[in-house]
């Protein structure tokens, strides 16, 4: 019996490859990537599939704990001859309170966007991808909002040029950047945390997981003979996203389905949207900016839940 755990895009497409049984809380695969364009008026629909159509045996449940041999949720175990786990991420909270708002998946964009037009000003906590692209969300959607990004270094996974044609696109747009951390939540009406990212690995057995929490695996993502993990919750300098985490549940599937293959780290594309009609892609230090990007970011997020189906 192969087990997953997680239903996001490393688990469901390792689910659907293997053909193995997949324990999650949801019952249909969402498109991260995309989440933040429903601060508009889009269809969450159209960022997700169910998993009845992408055609995989799935249990509905959260994962409370495991060991070599079991899976426990609720009052229910399932043993398992081999065990995948790709149960991802959520943001870090540095602030917390009735004023602060996670954006991991489409619940939370829709509990944070409940209200924006009575509200006159809002703080994002950190200015990394997704805290860019909250802002430039916000700032075509809702244009009433005052809005500042509180980071030291903004963007710093991107090259010099992507960084500076974006700081001067917020700032045409009359986004601000606050050079410092958030400690308290009194300045403005609303804050987004987007701070760096925690994994979801708490059920997991201590041994497993290296100081921060992470899953740790060796060269063939393996964490022991029949354990295997994938995605946002291993330890490793891979940068944490939706195309990593694929790449390494095909690295896993070529290994479980008889192929000795090693997990090479390599970060490809990185298109970070500035609304819907403006982006900035890179690639290993080339740069595009303007429409085209922003086109391609879309086609990506089509072919990708295509694949999916
Ligand atoms: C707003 C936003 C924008 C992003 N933009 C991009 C982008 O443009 N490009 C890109 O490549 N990446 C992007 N990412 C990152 C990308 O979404 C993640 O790296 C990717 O989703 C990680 O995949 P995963 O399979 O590790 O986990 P996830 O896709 O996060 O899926 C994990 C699943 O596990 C489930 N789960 C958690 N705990 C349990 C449990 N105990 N039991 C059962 N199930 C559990 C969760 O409900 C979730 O469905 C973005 C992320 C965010 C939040």
């Amino acid at each position: 019996m192969i087990l997953v755990i997680g239903g996001g895009f490393s688990g469901v497409y390792i689910a659907k490859r293997l053909g193995a049984t997949l324990i999650s809380p949801h019952d249909y695969l969402e498109y991260t990537p995309g989440i933040l364009r429903l601060f508009g008026p889009k269809d969450s629909s159209l960022l997700t599939i169910p998993f009845s159509k992408i055609g995989i045996e799935h249990v509905c449940a959260t994962v409370t704990k495991v060991d070599e041999t079991h899976v426990y949720f609720g009052k229910k175990k399932m043993g398992y001859d081999t065990l995948i786990i790709c149960t991802g991420a959520k943001f870090r909270e540095p602030v917390s309170g009735n004023k602060v708002f996670s954006l991991y998946n489409i619940k939370d964009v829709f509990n944070a966007k409940k209200g924006l037009n009575k509200l006159r000003s809002v703080g994002i906590v950190g200015g990394g991808l997704v805290g860019v692209e909250t802002a430039a969300e916000l700032a075509h959607y809702h244009p009433h909002l005052d809005i500042t990004i509180y980071d030291k270094n903004m963007c710093k996974q991107l090259c010099k040029g992507s960084r500076s044609y974006i700081k001067s696109w917020l700032k045409k747009q009359g986004i601000k950047n606050k050079r410092e951390y958030v400690v308290s939540t009194d300045f403005h009406d609303r804050y987004f945390v987007c701070a760096g990212i925690v994994p979801n690995t708490s059920f997991l057995p201590s041994a497993w997981l290296d100081n921060n929490g992470y899953v740790k695996v060796n060269d063939y993502l393996q964490v022991s003979n029949n354990v295997y993990a994938a995605g946002d919750i291993i330890s490793s300098n891979a940068h944490k996203t939706a195309q990593n985490a694929e790449l390494q549940a095909k690295i896993i599937c070529s290994n479980l389905l008889g192929k000795n293959k090693k997990y090479k780290i390599e970060n490809g594309v990185i298109i970070t949207s500035l609304g819907p009609y403006n982006a900035v892609f890179e690639y290993k230090g080339f740069m595009l900016k303007g429409l085209f990007p922003a086109i391609l970011k879309w086609l990506i997020e089509r072919i990708v839940l295509w694949r999916y189906k």
